[in-house]
C-alpha cells in the first residue's frame, strides 16, 4: 500500500518537473535503479521453502471433487469435531484425532484431505509414508517428530488455530508391527501414535492426521483403536453419475465442440477412477492441440479412452496378413458382443497399443455389480469369440487369445465359486483344484461350441468387412451395425458392401 502511495507521488513528481522544464532524464534512471533493487529485495522476503509451498497450493473446496457423495457427507460430518470445538469440549466427547481413507489409487483421496483443510479453516501439511522409511534407525521417528513441530509452527505463522497433517500411503508405516524384519518401520510407527496420543481439544493449534491407504487390512490394529484412526470412510471408484460429475467439473472452462457428450464417455469409461478421467479429458485437449483444433471433439475423448485404457501407440508395425488376422479376431468379438448385448459395441479399432494388437471396445449398459449365470456365459462366449472367429475363416488359431482365455477362465471360476454351476454349492476354501479345473474345463468346452454356431453364419461375410476394418484402422459402432443387419445369416453369399465412407 505504501509502495503504491509512494509510486503515486514519485510520478506526480515527474511530471511536475517535466512542466517546468527540468531535465527529467537523470531521475528516470535513478527510479528504474531504485525500482529494480526495490523488487529483488522482496522477493527475498523468505519464508522456509517447504512451508511456503505448502501454503502456496491453491485450495480445494469439496465442491470440485466429484460423485463422492457418501464419503464427502461422511468427512464433512466427521469435521464438524473441529468445526465446532468449543461445543465437543463443553459436552465433554472424545476429540477425533485421525481419520482413516480408504480405496483405490486415485479416487481423491488427497483432494479430500486439502478440502478438509479449506472447509475446516485449518493449515495443511502432506507427507508420504514412504518418506518415512530410510536406511537409518531413528530417521522416520525424527521425521514423524518434525512433521508434527512443523504443522504447529505453520499454523501459528497462519494464525490458525488447527492443522491438518495429510499422510498417504499410511500402511507404509502402519503395516502390523513384528511383521517386517525391520525395525525401523516399528519406531515409526510407535512415534506416530505417540504423537496422536498426546494431541487433545485444549491444545492449541489443534491437530487432525488424515490418512490414506488401499490397504486397511494390512495396518497395525493399534492404529484403528479409539483415539487413533478412529474414523474410516471408504473411497470408492466412481459410478456412472459420479464419472459424469467428475467430467463436468474436470471440463468446465475447457473448449468443448458442440455434440460432445459426457454423458456417453461416462458410460463408457466404467472403472475409471477420477485420476484416470483427468488423465482422459488432458489427453483430448492434447489430441486437439496436435491437430491444430481450439475445441475438444467426441472423436478426440474417444481416442483420448483407448490411450488411457490401453497406452500409447507403439511403433510396432504389423504385416498385412497380421493385420487382417487381428480384424478377423476382433470382429468375432465384436459380432458376440453385438448379438448378446444390441448397441453395445463402440468401436473396433486395429492399432497396436500397449499389449494388444486390437480390441473392440463396449459400452458398459450400466455399472454392474451382480451377474446372472447368463450374463456370465455371455462375456465367456464375446471373449472366447476372437479366436474362433480365426478358426472358422483360417481353419486355425493364433497366439493372440491368450489374454481372453484368461479372462473366459476367470470367469468360469467365478460362476463354480459362486455356485452357478452343474456341482451346485461350493465351499471355495475346501474345493478341491482338481474338481474346480474340471468344471472349469467343462465349461468352457461348453460355451466354446455354443460360440462357434452363433459365429458361423458370419464366417463368410467376415472377410470383406475384415478389410474394411484394417483399412480404416477404426469403425464406429454404428457402420459395424450396419454391416452386420446386412449380413444374410442364410449361408448365402454375402451381399456387397456399401462403399466405405472416407
Ligand atoms: P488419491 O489420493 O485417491 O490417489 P488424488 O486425490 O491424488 O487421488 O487424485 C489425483 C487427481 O485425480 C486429482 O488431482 C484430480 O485431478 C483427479 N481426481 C481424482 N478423484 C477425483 C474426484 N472425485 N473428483 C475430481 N477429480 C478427481
Ligand atoms: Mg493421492
Ligand atoms: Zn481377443
Amino acid at each position: 500500500m505504501i509502495r503504491e502511495a509512494l509510486l503515486g507521488i514519485g510520478i506526480a513528481v515527474v511530471i511536475f518537473l517535466a512542466v517546468l522544464g527540468v531535465n527529467i532524464l537523470p531521475l528516470l534512471f535513478l527510479a528504474a535503479v531504485a525500482g529494480t533493487l526495490w523488487l529483488l529485495m522482496d522477493r527475498r522476503q523468505v519464508v522456509p521453502a517447504g512451508i511456503r509451498d505448502n501454503q502456496m497450493q491453491h485450495r480445494v473446496s469439496f465442491d470440485e471433487i466429484g460423485g463422492q457423495e457418501t464419503a464427502k457427507r461422511e468427512l464433512m460430518e466427521a469435521l464438524d469435531f473441529l468445526r465446532y470445538r468449543d461445543r465437543i469440549k463443553a459436552l465433554g466427547i472424545r476429540p477425533l484425532k485421525g481419520i482413516l481413507l480408504t480405496g483405490p489409487p486415485g479416487t481423491g483421496k488427497t483432494l479430500m484431505a486439502k478440502a478438509a483443510a479449506t472447509y475446516t479453516d485449518s493449515v495443511f501439511l502432506a507427507a508420504s509414508g514412504s518418506e518415512f522409511v530410510e536406511m537409518y534407525v531413528g530417521v522416520g521417528a525424527q521425521r514423524v517428530r518434525d512433521l508434527f513441530r512443523r504443522a504447529r509452527a505453520l499454523a501459528k505463522r497462519e494464525n490458525k488455530d488447527s492443522a491438518i497433517i495429510f499422510i498417504d500411503e499410511i500402511d507404509v508405516v502402519g503395516a502390523r508391527r513384528g511383521q517386517h524384519s525391520h525395525q525401523e518401520y516399528d519406531q515409526t510407527l510407535n512415534q506416530l501414535l505417540t504423537e496422536m496420543d498426546g494431541m487433545s481439544t485444549t491444545q492449541s493449534p489443534f491437530i487432525l492426521v488424515i490418512a490414506a491407504t488401499n490397504r486397511p487390512d494390512m495396518l497395525d490394529p493399534a492404529l484403528l483403536r479409539p483415539g487413533r484412526f478412529d474414523r474410516q470412510i471408504r473411497v470408492d471408484l466412481p459410478d456412472k453419475e459420479g464419472r459424469l460429475h467428475i467430467l463436468r467439473i474436470l471440463t468446465k472452462g475447457k473448449p468443448l465442440a458442440e455434440g460432445v457428450d459426457l454423458e456417453h464417455i461416462a458410460r463408457e469409461t466404467y472403472g475409471f477412477s477420477g485420476a484416470q478421467l483427468e488423465a482422459l479429458v488432458n489427453e483430448a485437449a492434447i489430441i486437439a492441440l496436435r491437430q491444430g483444433e481450439q475445441e475438444i471433439t467426441q472423436t478426440m475423448f474417444r481416442d483420448a479412452v483407448d490411450k488411457v485404457l490401453m497406452g500409447e501407440r507403439t511403433g510396432r508395425k504389423p504385416t498385412e496378413e497380421e493385420l487382417q488376422r487381428v480384424a478377423v479376431h476382433e470382429l468375432g468379438h465384436a459380432i458376440i458382443s453385438e448379438l448378446m448385448r444390441p448397441g453395445t459395441v463402440s468401436h473396433i479399432t486395429i492399432a497396436p497399443r500397449g499389449k494388444a494388437l486390437g480390441f473392440v471396445r463396449q459400452i458398459p449398459e450400466h455399472d454392474r455389480y451382480l451377474y446372472t449365470l447368463e450374463q456370465l456365459q455371455q462375456q465367456i462366449n464375446v471373449a472366447l469369440a476372437g479366436c474362433l472367429a480365426e478358426e472358422l475363416h483360417y481353419g486355425n488359431r493364433s497366439t493372440g487369445a491368450q489374454n481372453d482365455f484368461m479372462q473366459a477362465s476367470q470367469l468360469a471360476r467365478t460362476i463354480v465359486t459362486c455356485g452357478l454351476s452343474r456341482i451346485g454349492i461350493v465351499d471355495e476354501e475346501h474345493l478341491p483344484e482338481s474338481v474346480l479345473d474340471a468344471e472349469v474345463r467343462h465349461i468352457l468346452a461348453e460355451q466354446e461350441k455354443i460360440t462357434r454356431e452363433l459365429l458361423r453364419p458370419y464366417a463368410r461375410a467376415i472377410e470383406a468387412f475384415a478389410q474394411r476394418v484394417v483399412e480404416q484402422e477404426s469403425i464406429g459402432g454404428d457402420e459395424f451395425r450396419r454391416w452386420l443387419r446386412s449380413v444374410r445369416t442364410d449361408g448365402q453369399a454375402a451381399p456387397a458392401l456399401e462403399p466405405a465412407c472416407p
